[in-house]
């Protein structure tokens, strides 16, 4: 770290991790977490018999304000623990049916209410208390009456999360899901990697590697494997709809397990790999705001969202605004024009590769946003001086893709 400069307002260079790590309990939770998917079912069902159908047959679940009050009376009659667990059945509800719709939207599931079998419960912060000194974690299960208490002073983790906040709890009949919530400092961080999304790579600007590339071809390729699969299984589907739709179910939980693997590997030994890093992203969200024709590059929106979310779990993320990152010349800002994969400026006439233009000019919004949370006073990361031009390579300097059995990203090119 260069320089120490700090902003007035130290609450904004401090950005959330969340660490999570499961223990065992031998807690008599059964008949508490039965009760709670009694009710989570209920919950379910209350919503799925108020589902409205758009004038286009699609689902919407009901949301207003209203009710939702409804909704949470009726949940609390007959139940003898705290009420917040309501709050997290009635929100579970919904994460469920919300997955549900998208499943349904996208044709891989019939319109059969989702059940649930799964004895859990989440616990909200409202109903832990975690004592540093004793290591001792106190879960409200009735107020004032019932309590479950972990200690964790002995687990292997306890060092790592002694001097953070707990986060939510998710509750299960052996076991206990812990979350803590680590502040980490921008200061903490030495450099700043500017992070494109393409159909089979990721793209990345380091500000003294320059381009470096992260193969996706495999994730591609097993989402192409399955979705053969699926598709040829639609095509039976009037002949048997029930047993080829229990299948097609089953396809697409295991392609989305091994997607989530995928991520899971990918994201862990990238942030390894630049465990000093700062990661900024393009802010998928307010592409919504430009049209289409600003963005020709065909990318998978699931996965991007949820490498942002998976790395952000690990290490400090910075979204920045996506207009125009691959048609504006990364030296004199000119607009630039695309020509068979490459883009020329139409200013310096020089002519670079479209991927590494998008992630060195992400890389750029990136630094001036750290500038700005900064306080705006001097260069903060490593890499602002240096000549852009001289790290515009014709191919990228490094390629590494996921090591399916180790820890860390192989290098292949
Ligand atoms: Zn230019």
């Amino acid at each position: 770290m260069s320089n120490k400069t700090k902003s007035k307002n130290n609450q904004e260079l401090t950005y959330q991790v969340v660490l999570s790590y499961k223990v065992s309990h031998n807690y008599p939770l059964k008949t508490f977490l039965t009760e709670c998917k009694d009710k989570l079912n209920i919950s379910i069902d209350i919503i799925w018999n108020n589902i409205e159908y758009t004038k286009k047959g699609y689902p919407k679940l009901p949301k207003s304000n209203e009710f939702k009050r409804n909704l949470r009376n009726k949940l609390l009659e007959n139940w003898n623990y705290a009420s917040h667990y309501i709050d997290g059945v009635i929100k579970t509800a919904y994460s469920v049916l919300e997955s549900w719709l998208s499943n349904y939207k996208r044709g891989y599931r019939t319109k059969t209410k989702p059940k649930v079998e799964r004895l859990f419960v989440r616990v909200k912060t409202t109903l832990i208390k975690y004592d540093k000194e004793k290591g001792e974690i106190r879960i409200t299960i009735k107020p004032r009456k019932e309590y479950l208490v972990l200690n964790i002073k002995n687990e292997w983790f306890f060092d790592k999360v002694k001097d953070l906040s707990i986060g939510e709890i998710i509750l299960k009949e052996n076991e206990a899901f812990l979350t803590f919530k680590d502040n980490l400092n921008y200061s903490d961080k030495e450099i700043v990697v500017g992070v494109d999304s393409n159909l089979k790579s990721l793209d990345l600007f380091h500000p003294i590697e320059g381009w470096i590339r992260v193969d996706l071809t495999e994730l591609h390729r097993l989402k192409e494997v399955y979705d053969k699969k699926i598709d040829f299984l639609k095509s039976l589907l009037k002949k048997c709809p029930l047993r080829v739709m229990r299948k097609i179910e089953r396809l697409f939980e295991r392609r989305r397990n091994r997607v989530k693997d995928f991520l899971h590997k990918l994201t862990i030994q990238l942030s390894r790999l630049f465990h000093n890093a700062i990661f900024v992203f393009e802010d998928l969200n307010k592409r919504k705001m430009y049209k289409n024709k600003y963005f020709n590059r065909r990318i998978d929106r699931t996965n991007w969202n949820s490498i942002i979310q998976k790395i952000s779990y690990k290490t400090i993320v910075i979204l920045v605004n996506p207009a125009y990152t691959s048609t504006t010349c990364p030296i004199c800002r000119s607009k630039m024009e695309s020509q068979e994969g490459q883009v020329v400026c139409c200013n310096c006439s020089d002519s670079f590769n479209r991927q590494l233009v998008g992630c060195l000019n992400i890389f750029k919004r990136g630094l001036g946003k750290i500038k700005e949370l900064m306080g705006g006073s001097g260069v903060t990361t490593t890499g602002t001086e240096v000549s852009f031009r001289k790290l515009m390579t014709s191919n990228p300097n490094v390629v590494y893709c996921v090591d399916y059995n180790g820890k860390y990203l192989i290098r292949v090119g």
